[in-house]
């Protein structure tokens, strides 16, 4: 059963970068403020997650690993959202089964926190009472038991610039969380950002200047239920910036996905609106109804689908070929 396990984990946590996402995006569940993240090998040795959220409360700790266990699951609403992220409660179940984790946590107004380690879905000891200041830590040795899979993946410069690119992502979104991410060792961090109310400030402090002063602000939504609902806003770069290839950062209902059909018809927009500029820089963040989108079942695909696709990508298409014939003139 193990083995069966191990395999299924694999699958979940493919590379170190999908094991930073799914602990991320626990930190933000839980309103943390601040997240840190460090890295060792690219995260095949170590991953290392601290936030300042709401923490795990004692009796949640036994069963933190198990399988299709979630505190996220109380109302009959929420099973609509389930659907739309994908597999639930699988994170660090399967994380304990590739890996090694270890769990500090405190939750608030408590006078000391708790440390306990988990492998192959179970506990290893009772939780121990230790200092904590804050939120939870969350420490993971990555595919320790698996030597073969560890080869296949060496690659550690590959993987840290995926999980850089991650949490750069991630900084510009929720830009009242401050995020940082290291390397072990390193005396700098390759991402810094601190809450700030801008997007464009976050832009900056994660993207550089270069990126950030070449933005174009723009808007969009429909509200014809015949056609579509949505509502979007980002940013979008001018004919000023220089880039090989697209940058396009999607979150559709705060959650990071990829939908490639967005992304290539703005890039024809691109092309056929502003015939000598770059691959574009796109920031965009999409709202809609959680029933009109559908991610792809699979839990490592961040592909999405929207109902109404066709119609949502048309009218954001034209309203992109216009801000940027305005921009050029
Ligand atoms: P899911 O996020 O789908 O609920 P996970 O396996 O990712 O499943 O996490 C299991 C549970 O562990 C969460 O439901 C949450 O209660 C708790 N948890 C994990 N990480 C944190 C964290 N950083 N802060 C607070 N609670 C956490
Ligand atoms: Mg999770």
């Amino acid at each position: 059963e193990s083995v069966v396990n191990r395999i299924a984990a694999g699958e979940v946590i493919q590379r170190p970068v999908s094991a930073v996402k799914e602990l991320v995006e626990n930190s933000l569940d839980a309103s943390s403020t601040s997240i840190s993240v460090l890295v060792k090998d690219g995260g095949l040795k170590l991953i290392q997650v601290s936030d300042d959220g709401h923490g795990i409360r004692y009796e949640d700790l036994p069963i933190l690993c198990e399988r299709h266990t979630t505190s996220k699951l109380s109302k009959y609403e929420d099973l609509q959202s389930i659907k739309s992220m994908g597999f639930r409660g699988e994170a660090l179940a399967s994380m304990t089964y590739v890996g090694h984790v270890t769990v500090t946590t405190i939750t608030r107004g408590q006078l000391h926190g708790y440390r306990v380690s988990y492998r192959d879905g179970v506990m290893e000891n009772e939780p121990k009472a230790c200092a904590a200041v804050k939120g939870t830590q969350i420490i993971e040795n990555l595919f320790y038991n698996m030597v073969a899979r560890r080869k296949t993946l060496q690659n550690s410069a590959d993987d840290y610039t995926k999980i850089v690119d991650l949490l750069s992502r991630f900084a510009i979104h929720h830009i009242d969380v401050s995020f940082s991410c290291r390397k072990h060792g390193a005396a700098r961090a390759d991402v810094h950002s601190v809450a700030t109310p801008s997007r464009l400030n976050a832009i900056r402090s994660v993207y550089g200047l270069s990126v950030a002063q070449n933005l174009i602000k723009i808007e969009a939504s429909d509200n014809d239920p015949s056609s579509s609902v949505f509502e979007m806003d980002g940013f979008i770069s001018n004919s000023n910036y220089v880039a090989k290839k697209t940058t396009m950062v999607l979150f559709i209902n705060d959650r990071l996905v990829e939908c490639t059909a967005l992304k290539r018809a703005l890039e024809v927009v691109y092309v056929a609106t502003l015939p000598k500029a770059s691959k574009p820089f796109i920031y965009m963040s999409i709202t809609l109804p959680p029933e009109h989108v559908d991610v792809n079942v699979h839990p490592t695909k961040r592909e999405v689908s929207l109902l109404n696709q066709e119609v949502i990508v048309e009218k954001i298409q034209s309203v992109v070929e216009s801000v940027l014939r305005n921009s050029n003139e």
